[in-house]
């Protein structure tokens, strides 16, 4: 006998359950979204009890939503790196913009179509609306475009591919693709995924400002042609890493057209500060590169999940990406419909555009521009005022909104120093209210390999009651050295 029909398959929420359970969510969200400043910038005590509470199977019945919840706000969620925090300065923050969540809900729910056109052309429109958006901050023409990923790696790495296919063809032996120290990591796994050999990248000498020298450069590429190998492309910084630096774009962009050499700038931390006047001063040149990588996740304040590659000639994509398949719609032939999946390495993907779009037309551009800018002011300010605590050398000036320094006591040797340095970054991280990291580079002017703290200002939530905290922190943590 047939069971009597009484609700849908526990899958199919209808709508009135979605709502309650969406309401559910925000009981826990609200107060969390409301105290977040007055909770630690990081909290890893008992990181390991955590991740064994849930190394478990999953349940074959579901469970009550409220107690699914309490699990992840009462334990998941707390013991973590609070990189929504506004004392988050560590690594390059993001943020975690609120509203690109409704963006996901609906894009998640709707669950349309955007590898390609045909499927959602109202979506994909308004995802190649944003592109040509980010185009216009960068100064490219009509016949740029690009595409939204998961973050800056991946972009990089369409960019090496892209690169290899427009200057190389099929053959990439004696490939060459120079970089400067503060590269990010992922240049170098793009070009070790890309086919290179490790000895394929090579790091050029950079200035005491840490840029990339253009004469070097040259130099370098000489060199190689000589050797019988073939140089294709350089890859610049519009912010680095570590210290936030930006390569001379212009010089660069000289050097590259005189050599025929691909021109990319991994602009992943700095692309979006394109929005600000210091900004565009700062990136100038940018518009002659042939591709450039941004992260909304970390310049537009979006939450994890968002990168984006962008080129100056949309068919050098469509030259290394598309592909065709009998059981897929044929491609558009129409220039201004774009099939995503033709320009890059995705095929199925999340409607991306809308976690851009909906917060854009949701808050319009100028809040965007207004909290850039007041994040280059914060970290100027930031700046002067560590400079002017007693040892501290700046190592790194504040291009954007990173900088990096050192406290340097007198009377203390170069392995103490280190070691003091790396005890002051845990003094400061000790009292919860910020999180700062370090690294080790070559410093410029003692020419050795040393530790600095950076500071990195780029949560939309950061403001100068958080620098306040900065200076107080580091004050007592650089009072007493040999404490
Ligand atoms: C963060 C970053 C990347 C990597 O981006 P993901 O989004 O983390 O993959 C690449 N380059 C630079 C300069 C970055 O700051």
């Amino acid at each position: 006998m047939p069971r009597p029909f009484r609700r849908p398959a526990p899958l199919e929420l209808g709508g009135a359950e979605l709502r309650d359970l969406v309401s559910a969510c925000m009981d826990r969200l609200a107060p969390w979204l409301d105290g977040l400043a007055e909770e630690p910038a990081h909290s890893l005590d008992g990181s390991h009890k955590v991740a064994r509470a849930f190394d478990e199977p999953m349940p074959e019945r579901g469970v009550p939503f409220r107690r699914v919840l309490a699990r992840l706000f009462d334990r998941a969620i707390p013991i973590s790196l609070n990189t929504a925090s506004p004392g988050y300065l560590a690594y390059i923050p993001g943020g975690g913009l609120p509203s690109t969540a409704l963006a996901d809900l609906i894009a998640d729910v709707t669950n349309r179509y955007t590898g390609l056109w045909m499927p959602a052309p109202g979506l994909v429109q308004l995802e190649i609306s944003v592109i040509r958006w980010f185009c216009s901050l960068a100064g490219y023409g009509p016949s740029s475009g690009g595409w939204l990923c998961s973050g800056g790696s991946i972009a990089n790495l369409a960019a090496v591919v892209a690169a290899r296919e427009a200057k190389l063809g099929e053959d990439p032996g004696g490939a060459v693709l120079y970089t400067s120290e503060g590269a990010h990591h992922s240049i170098a796994k793009a070009a070790r995924v890309a086919g290179l050999p490790r000895r394929a990248t090579r790091i050029v000498p950079a200035s005491g400002s840490f840029q990339l020298r253009p004469d070097e450069l040259e130099k370098a590429v000489a060199e190689d042609r000589a050797a019988g190998n073939r140089p294709f492309m350089v890859v610049a910084q519009a912010g680095s890493t570590p210290v936030g630096a930006v390569d001379d774009l212009a010089a660069l962009s000289d050097v590259c057209a005189d050599l025929g050499l691909w021109l990319h700038v991994d602009a992943a931390y700095g692309g979006f500060f394109l929005l600000t006047e210091r900004g565009r001063a700062a990136l100038a040149g940018i518009e002659r590169a042939d591709s450039i990588t941004l992260d909304p996740h970390k310049g537009l304040f979006l939450p994890y999940g968002t990168g984006c590659l962008i080129v100056k000639d949309l068919s050098t994509l469509r030259a290394t990406f598309a592909e065709t398949a009998a059981y897929l719609p044929p491609s558009q032939e129409d220039e201004d419909h774009w099939n995503f999946a033709d320009l890059g390495l995705e095929l199925s993907r999340p409607a991306r555009g809308l976690r851009i779009w909906l917060p854009l037309w949701l808050h319009g551009a100028a809040a965007f521009r207004e909290a850039l800018d007041e994040k280059l002011d914060l970290a100027r300010s930031a700046a002067t005022r560590v400079r002017a605590l007693p040892g501290v050398r700046i190592v790194a000036e504040p291009e954007l909104s990173l900088f990096a320094f050192r406290v340097e006591p007198p009377d203390m040797g170069a392995a103490e120093l280190d070691a003091f340095n790396r005890r002051v970054l845990a003094r400061v991280n000790q009292k919860k209210r910020l999180m700062l990291t370090g690294t080790t580079l070559r410093d410029p002017a003692l020419g050795e390999e040393v530790f600095v703290i950076r500071v990195c200002v780029l949560c939309f939530r950061t403001h100068a009651d958080r620098i306040d905290m900065l200076i107080e922190d580091l004050s007592e943590a650089i009072a007493d050295p040999r404490g």
